[in-house]
């Protein structure tokens, strides 16, 4: 299949998904997917624009770099790979949001970056919900804190959370790690904390991103159900 009719089904059974669940509160009600492209060459990633896709997702900032001198068009960037402090300028500078902010510290970067361009840089809060000690990722228990501190710096502005759901082919393991998520999504809602913009629940992926979106999703990060199996090494991406 191309990329053109993987992202037809894609769309069509996130439409049938949206139009069939059960409704909760302050769910949000559209669903938008971020194309992830990892290991993938300039060439599929247009593909998936011409096709439709108005946001990329990048893991690293340096991969996410070369991917950027190949596109011109004017779509939306998403890092949501594990960001090193020493690359924080550079992914201030490139991304719109920034799903993967784990710590006070990295959050303070973030702050310093983005002041010194005059911008006011989007964030999620990544947590480990499932507690797996080889995730990045904070604990439940420290999200409510952590985006209290956040929402107290003048250029970063916490924007909803993001998590990585435990491997697995069977995609009804993940629902309650979903789940969690959104609970704690509407509480952070229902605490109206002073500068927080709480409108991105970012989890689900291609094995289990219907469930996700049953779950309260709105943001879904789709790697190979896009562009079919991912290739070991980027290749094509090489400067001329
Ligand atoms: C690779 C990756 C994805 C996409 O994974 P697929 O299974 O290919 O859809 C989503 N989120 C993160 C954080 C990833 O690293």
């Amino acid at each position: 299949m191309s990329i053109s009719d993987n992202l037809a089904t894609i769309v069509s059974n996130i439409k049938f998904t949206v139009a069939n669940r059960k409704f909760f509160p302050n769910m949000p009600e559209t669903v938008k997917i971020l194309a992830v492209t990892k290991n993938q060459s300039p060439v599929a990633i247009l593909e998936a624009i011409d096709a439709g896709i108005t946001a990329i997702g990048e893991n690293r900032v340096q991969e996410a770099t070369s991917t950027f001198s190949h596109i011109t068009h004017s779509i939306e960037w998403h890092l949501i790979g594990h960001l090193q402090t020493n690359k924080v300028r550079q992914a201030v500078n490139m991304f719109d949001l920034i799903h993967s902010v784990d710590s006070e510290k990295l959050a303070l970067e973030i702050n310093r970056a983005a002041g010194k361009v005059g911008k006011r840089q989007c964030v999620l809060v990544e947590v480990n919900i499932s507690g797996e000690e080889t995730k990045f990722g904070v604990p439940r228990q420290q999200v409510i804190p952590l985006a209290k501190v956040i929402c107290q710096m003048d250029f970063v502005q916490f924007c909803g959370l993001m998590t990585v759901a435990p491997l697995n082919t069977d995609p009804e393991t993940a629902r309650p790690v979903f789940r969690e998520l959104y609970n704690l999504y509407s509480e952070l809602q229902a605490l109206h904390i002073p500068n927080a913009n709480i409108q991105w629940l970012s989890m689900g992926m291609t094995n289990d991103y219907q469930v996700a979106i049953e779950e309260g999703s709105n943001l879904v990060r789709i790697g190979t159900g896009i562009f079919g199996p991912r290739p070991q090494i980027k290749k094509g991406a090489e400067p001329a």
